[in-house]
């Protein structure tokens, strides 16, 4: 602190009292001057004492040095910044000293080696000062000092604690340099990149120097640089986006930005932290492409065909141009992937995609719908006939045959076609008619394409009802099971029954099987339905004589759910029936599909005891090769050779044939449909075993069998 200044004033009272102290004038004029004195120091000291409270209630350190660098007032704040040398504050006392006195002490980290230098630097900066500079303390405080030279000569010197903001400073550097995020400070004005960090400059791959003499225009995608250019660059504007940038190497990131807005050098600059997701967005492209793919062939799905039938939709509203729905289906794919794996299956199916993309049009959409079903929307026509051209062109194409792991193969196709707006006013409707299309294409033997029809949708509404009527039917337990006689031609007995399904309807009467035993076996309703005929039956001809048979047929769906063998054993413990009694049919459509299980079953069955039979023989298209593949104990020959045995010749040569055949490997061979007595006159003359039909009797419930047979000792079960 500055102690009181010696004052002039007191000066000029000493020379008046030595010159004249007996005068009373000038005692009184002493006196004067004394009084004026007095006024004079003690209003110089209460300017002192206020300019000192003044100074003192300044925020920052403040000291005055007169033109030969020595104290003449410093404030509290002053003394506290420079508090170690604090003692050595005296007025007169020169900064120069107090400044070498710091340096031995080590005030001054930076005089440290160069103590001599650093002092005359310092003190030519205390007299030509240029501007603020800054000074670092031992304790770790930095000072900003700014000093001023006065008029008289002397210095007025500023001393700012900034240690703070040095360690904000420091810390921003720190949070800046070393972050993992790429960080870019770009001017707001210009777009001039001014400062990035490392994680910019190794994530970018541009250097420095690089970095800061681009603007933003040369990091953004052109695309996202001209919206950037239309929207500004204030924070809002920036961040929330996702923006295209360039890196050094020429790729394209995705980036989304964090940004505050900052003062840079003086400049409004905005400071960004970037946010690389392109990953991500790849990521979320790959999910959307497979939320819409199908993965094995890579064509659309289901999802994206609904969408693009939609589009279509919504177009031919607009244009009137009409679109065309190609249900497509492979032919028995099935038994393909069961004997050849399903890696090889896999295979075709790619393979076939690939045929089917090569036919399509651009525009249209070639899909997957599951399985072995594919499907093609077609936007691109002017007339129906050129859909009948893309339909045979996939026909014609995907049946080539095809080279899968070196084996050649062959696979057949059906396809429905419906066409908006005529068969369909949404895409349900048209695919659900593109589907009754391919239906009936593959009921008509495959292989081939057919155009909807508004007749086949009543037919699938007619098959619905079916289904609901029959599930109702066998809740209510209503299904009956009557039984026709097998008859030996040679004798005349009844050597057994063949059990068939009956289905009194309370408005349509007796159903015939040939109505709903298909819908059974589409819904599945079929393995419940043939267990329950098995059951029933089994429990009936339990009743019967000990050498009358059962016959019971089979669908090929019950061979699916691999139970059947139990079923049937369940059946016969259960009724008591002997195995040897039951003959169960089946017919070559059996055979079709996964034929080792297929055969596996009926050889457990045969083993059991029970008798198979060949049904329906010569409908279909290779009954001799089946007969190959299992050792049948009976074929039963199709009522429609029997029905034409009188007048048609080649029908008569047919039986004749089969009958042969069964002679020579042993098999027992049965007429079915036999009406006439001229025909079973025929059938007779030509050595037939076994007839069933009309002429002998329809099929008839149990009650009626037991009188047929009541002649006979009726076993109780
Ligand atoms: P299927 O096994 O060939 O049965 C013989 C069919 O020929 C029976 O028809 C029978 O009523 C009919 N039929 C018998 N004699 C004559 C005749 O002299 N003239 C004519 N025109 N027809 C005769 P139904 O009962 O209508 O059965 C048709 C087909 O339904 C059966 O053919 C069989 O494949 C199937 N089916 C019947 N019941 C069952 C069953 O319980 N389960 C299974 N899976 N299929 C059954
Ligand atoms: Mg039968
Ligand atoms: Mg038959």
């Amino acid at each position: 602190m500055p102690a009181d200044r010696h004052n002039a004033s007191t000066d000029k009272i000493d020379q008046c009292s030595s010159v004249n102290e007996s005068d009373p004038d000038a005692a009184a004029a002493l006196a004067r001057v004394r009084a004026e004195a007095d006024a004079a120091i003690a209003q110089a000291q209460q300017a002192h004492t206020r300019l000192r409270d003044a100074v003192d209630i300044l925020p920052h350190g403040l000291v005055f040095l007169d033109s030969e660098g020595r104290y003449i007032l410093w404030n509290q704040q002053y003394a506290d910044i420079y508090k170690r040398s604090a003692d050595l504050f005296k007025p007169g006392a020169r900064l120069a000293d107090t400044l070498r006195v710091g340096v031995e002490r080590g005030d001054y980290p930076e005089a440290v080696g160069r103590e001599k230098e650093w002092i005359a630097d310092r003190l030519h900066r205390l007299y030509n000062p240029i501007g603020r500079h800054e000074q670092n303390l031992s304790d770790g405080r930095c000072i900003l000092i700014d000093e001023r030279r006065t008029s008289d000569g002397g210095v007025i010197g500023l001393r700012v604690d900034i240690t703070e903001l040095k360690q904000r400073e420091a810390s921003f550097r720190l949070l800046f340099d070393e972050n993992p995020a790429p960080m870019i400070i770009f001017g707001r004005d210009d777009h001039a990149i001014l400062d990035v960090n490392q994680a910019a400059i190794s994530h970018y791959g541009y250097t420095r120097p690089q970095f800061l003499s681009m603007t933003l225009r040369h990091i953004h995608d052109c695309d996202t640089y001209e919206e950037l250019k239309l929207i500004g660059s204030s924070v809002q504007d920036y961040a929330g986006r996702t923006w295209k940038h360039l890196k050094a190497d020429g790729a394209i990131i995705d980036v989304a930005i964090y940004a505050r807005e900052i003062t840079h050098k003086n400049k409004p600059a905005l400071l960004v932290a970037v946010i690389d997701i392109t990953e991500r967005k790849r990521a979320e492209a790959r999910v959307a492409h497979m939320a819409h793919h199908d993965a094995l062939t890579g064509l659309p799905n289901r999802v994206l065909l609904k969408q693009r039938m939609e589009e279509g939709f919504q177009r031919m509203r607009r244009t009137g141009k009409p679109i065309a729905m190609l249900c497509i289906d492979l032919d028995n794919f099935k038994p393909v992937n069961d004997t050849l794996g399903h890696s090889c299956g896999d295979i075709l199916l790619q393979r076939v995609a690939e045929r089917i993309r090569a036919v399509v049009q651009e525009g249209d959409t070639a899909a997957r719908l599951g399985g072995d079903e594919f499907a093609v929307l077609a936007t691109n026509f002017g007339e129906p006939s050129e859909v009948t051209a893309l339909a045979r062109r996939l026909l014609a194409d995907i049946s080539e045959p095809y080279d899968v792991m070196g084996q050649q193969m062959m696979i057949g196709v059906s396809i429905g076609v419906a066409i908006a707006p005529g068969d369909g006013n949404n895409p349900d409707s048209l695919l659900k008619n593109a589907d009754l299309a391919l239906y009936r294409a593959k009921a008509d033997g495959k292989g081939a394409f057919r155009f909807f029809e508004a007749e086949m949708d009543a037919r699938a509404q007619v098959r619905r009802r079916i289904e609901m009527d029959l599930r109702a039917a066998m809740l209510g337990n209503v299904l009956e099971v009557h039984y026709q006689p097998l008859v030996n031609l040679a004798n005349g007995a009844v050597t057994g029954f063949e059990a068939l399904i009956r289905w009194p309807h309370p408005e349509r009467g007796f159903i015939p099987p040939s109505e709903f035993i298909p819908v059974a076996e589409e819904t599945g309703l079929i393995v419940q339905l043939g267990a329950y005929v098995l059951k029933k039956a089994c429990t009936d001809a339990a009743q019967w004589p000990g050498d009358v048979k059962l016959a019971v047929n089979l669908s090929p769906l019950q061979f699916r759910t691999g139970s059947l063998f139990v079923t049937v054993k369940q059946a016969l413990e259960e009724t008591g029936l002997s195995p040897k009694r039951l003959e169960l049919e089946i017919t070559e459509t059996v055979l079709l599909d996964r034929v080792d299980h297929v055969l596996a079953t009926l050889h457990a069955l045969r083993a059991l005891g029970v008798r198979i039979s060949m049904d329906d023989f010569g409908t279909g298209y290779s009954s001799l090769s089946y007969l190959r593949k299992f050792p049948f104990d009976k074929i039963k020959i199709d009522r429609s050779f029997v029905h034409e045995l009188a007048e048609n010749a080649d029908s008569q040569a047919i039986v004749r044939a089969i009958l042969s055949l069964g002679s020579s490997l042993g098999i027992t061979i049965t007429a079915e449909g036999v009406e006439t007595e001229s025909e079973l006159a025929c059938l007779k003359s030509e050595g037939c075993d076994e007839g069933q039909g009309y002429l002998f009797s329809k099929a008839r419930p149990q009650a009626d069998v037991l009188q047929m047979l009541s002649p006979r000792a009726v076993r109780a079960a």
